[in-house]
């Protein structure tokens, strides 16, 4: 725990400057001979970087515009709409497939069950609930939790992809088929795509079991385990001793 704020402050300094010797190579190829670094230019360029963040919608926007949706099926025995919870600029998001019963009840993503393992995982890699974010593809259970329809996702995928461009994860952990399916458009088993980074634009993607999937065959929790090593070592976290 103690080594990661010092780490995400490397990491963001890393891209800064990344970022900034892209742009120089841009300027470069468009002709840029040098800069004039009078109090007018270096005010327009601080407020670059500002325009960019600003252009970014919130959570909370996203969420507004869920509103009491009835865009699925799911919105007809649902009780809450589980929306997602955790740091909005977390380096890492883990992304469920949705909501069961006590996350219904509570409106609050992975409270249950396989929500309390999820949560020993996290503790395992050195972090807490509080410095990632948890959230799933689809927001309203699905009915006796069984699997979500294709037409199902497809009406709220465009909510998580959203959440996604919001947060701006470097990792994200997906967790079991749907998940997993949904935001890389592989079809493929879980068991042939877990344990491997993927690209989704600039985020590194590391699918691994569900939770839920984990409690009825904990024979597989070794196999999660070396995709959380994985994942923190990709995120420079000492692994340390196995839990
Ligand atoms: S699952 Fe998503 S699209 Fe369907 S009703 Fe709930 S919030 Fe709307």
């Amino acid at each position: 725990m103690a080594t990661f704020p010092r780490q995400a402050h490397k990491e963001k300094l890393m891209e800064a400057i990344e970022q900034i010797c892209s742009n120089l190579m841009l300027l470069s190829e468009m002709g840029c001979k040098g800069f004039d670094c009078s109090n007018q230019s270096l005010h327009i360029v601080s407020g670059w970087g500002k325009k960019v963040y600003n252009q970014v919608e919130s959570l909370e926007k996203i969420r507004k515009d869920i509103g009491e949706c009835d865009r699925c099926r799911l919105s007809k025995n649902r009780r809450n709409i589980v929306f997602g919870s955790g740091n909005p600029h977390a380096s890492l998001m883990f992304v469920g497939e949705g909501p069961g019963y006590e996350e219904d009840i509570q409106g609050e993503p992975f409270v249950g069950a396989a929500g309390q393992l999820l949560t020993r995982i996290i503790k395992a890699i050195k972090l807490s609930r509080e410095q990632v974010y948890i959230c799933n593809v689809v927001k309203c259970r699905p009915p006796d939790n069984r699997t979500p329809t294709a037409d199902e996702i497809m009406a709220c995928l465009p909510f998580l992809q959203r959440q996604i461009r919001a947060i701006q994860p470097r990792f994200l952990c997906t967790l079991g088929t749907i998940a997993t399916k949904s935001l890389l458009q592989i079809d493929e088993p879980i068991s042939v795509l877990r344990g491997k980074f993927y690209d989704l634009g600039q985020i590194k993607v590391i699918p691994t079991y569900h939770p839920a999937y984990l409690l009825r065959n904990p024979e597989r929790k070794r196999d999660v385990w070396e995709d959380m090593k994985k994942l923190m070592n990709a995120m420079g976290i000492d692994t340390g001793k196995n839990p």
